[in-house]
């Protein structure tokens, strides 16, 4: 498997630290608001990554962290008139349910920066010892001088660094790019203890204590959206190589953005629409295909129609198998499409490139569609298609395929119903949506709601 590598700006062979193995930790969300469509990229692409490696037959370990300290968090305390604490627990949950509803695998393991506060301590303080970090009144600073190899990651010279220093961090620092691990605190600011006062940690600190914690030293893979090389990422490395003298992770990998009229969506240029919002309109398959369908390095521009597109391009697929009546094949996978298995594994293998996997799958749709062929070569097809759509998160919707007995019309009005019943949800008006439920149960259809979206069936 080659796979693009930050470190060396080439594409590479994938080999990993222990074989059969695979270690990766990604960054997860900063919780002070709901994430963004944007952030989803980033989310979906590692997603992707980790169900590959499984499908492949590797053990992974997949690390996602949660940062529930930051200076955003406490500005949105203040505007929200509540505290720090109630803040991240609010949007931190709010993350689960949202990456839960995109179809997103839970991660091995999901620590909170809170939680890791005395190994924080810790690092730091080796580091000072060490003499690769310095105290200037109550901050604790990284020594970029000290470590002849910093700017590897991004490729950076120093001059470009400047550019990378916060400006309202602090001025008695040695040289602009050294950064903050540790902060002294402002008065109303949460705290915490140290050996320097009380005060808190640095984002970067934070995200090398909490990889370091779950896959040790070094392990297989790091990753993030492109913003995070420099100098989130430069910085990670950095204090993992003052610390062992060993890279932090052998793969560095990283999506492109989500533009929206030609700039990264984000929150500071306010021109983002939330995870939240766009699965009210669209389907959780629907916002997958469309950033599938482009390589995870390209960027991407936010267009509704093409959403639609890929709503239509999810139904196809569905109503592919469902021409087959999918649930009832009972067929044995058998090798009559390995072509096209070996082109999907040849496509993700070249740095995962799901777009060539995806017309793989559009592939497989046309010959389960295909009415010419024998019935056991499409039932293969559609074990096929559900199989490798399933490496890429898709076509696990069963109840879309169980009512494929049903004439379409009562089908499209109970969906219709169920939508209905959503919106009133969102309008907090539950006794419509309640009666909209008993209505239909007494139909004889069951309702479940599920973090991903209301589903439904008949009852048995
Ligand atoms: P944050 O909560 O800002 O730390 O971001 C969480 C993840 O989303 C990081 O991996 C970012 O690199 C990624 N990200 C942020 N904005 C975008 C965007 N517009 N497109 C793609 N990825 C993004
Ligand atoms: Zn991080």
């Amino acid at each position: 498997m080659q796979i693009y590598n930050q470190i060396t700006r080439t594409k590479e062979e994938f080999v990993p630290l222990t074989p059969g193995k695979v270690k990766i930790y990604a960054c997860g969300p900063t919780v002070y608001n709901y994430f963004h469509i944007g952030n989803a990229r980033a989310f979906l692409f590692f997603d992707v990554l980790r169900r590959y490696f499984e499908w492949r037959g590797y053990d992974v370990e997949y690390v996602q962290n949660i940062t529930d300290i930051d200076d955003r968090i406490i500005g949105q305390s203040i505007d929200e008139g509540i505290p720090f604490s109630e803040v991240a627990a609010k949007y931190s949950c709010a993350f689960l349910e949202d990456s839960a509803a995109l179809g997103i695998k839970a991660p091995t393991h999901q620590p909170k920066a809170t939680e890791v506060m005395d190994e924080i301590i810790a690092l730091i303080d080796a580091l000072v010892q060490k003499g690769y970090a310095y105290e200037v009144e109550g901050d604790v600073c990284f020594d970029t001088a000290a470590l002849p190899e910093y700017g590897s990651l991004s490729g950076k010279k120093t001059e470009d660094q400047l550019a990378g220093a916060r400006v309202d961090e602090n001025f008695q620092k040695r040289h602009p790019a050294d950064f903050t691990l540790w902060k002294h605190s402002k008065p109303g600011e949460p705290v915490w203890p140290s050996p320097w006062g009380e005060g808190r940690p640095g984002w970067h600190t934070e995200c090398v204590v909490m990889s370091r914690k779950y896959l040790g030293d070094t392990f297989d893979i790091h990753g993030g959206g492109i913003d995070l090389i420099f100098p989130h990422h430069e910085n990670e490395l950095a204090q993992a190589r003052a610390l062992t003298g060993k890279p932090l992770a052998n793969y560095w990998i990283h999506n492109g953005f989500l533009n929206i009229d030609g700039e990264k969506m984000s929150k500071s240029l306010k021109n983002f629409f939330t995870a939240r919002d766009i699965l009210r309109e669209h389907s959780a398959e629907a916002v997958r295909f469309f950033f599938l369908s482009k390589h995870y390095r390209s960027p991407i521009d936010f267009n509704r129609e093409i959403i639609e597109e890929s709503e239509r391009a999810v139904n196809n697929f569905y109503s592919a198998l469902k021409s087959i009546g999918f649930q009832n094949v009972s067929a044995i996978p058998d090798d009559t499409y390995f072509p096209q298995k070996e082109a999907f594994i040849q496509a993700m293998d070249d740095d995962l490139n799901s777009a060539k996997a995806i017309a793989v799958l559009f592939d497989l749709a046309r010959n389960v569609k295909n009415e010419q062929l024998p019935r056991p070569q499409r039932e293969q097809a559609a074990l096929l298609l559900v199989q490798l759509g399933g490496v890429l998160g898709f076509f696990q919707n069963l109840a879309c395929l169980e009512e494929a007995t049903l004439p379409d019309l009562s089908r499209q009005l109970i969906e219709l119903l169920v939508r209905y019943r959503q919106e009133a949800r969102n309008n907090k008006n539950w006794a419509l949506s309640d009666a909209i439920r008993d209505d239909l149960a007494a139909l004889g259809i069951e309702l479940n709601d599920t973090p991903g979206g209301c589903n439904w069936k008949h009852k048995e």
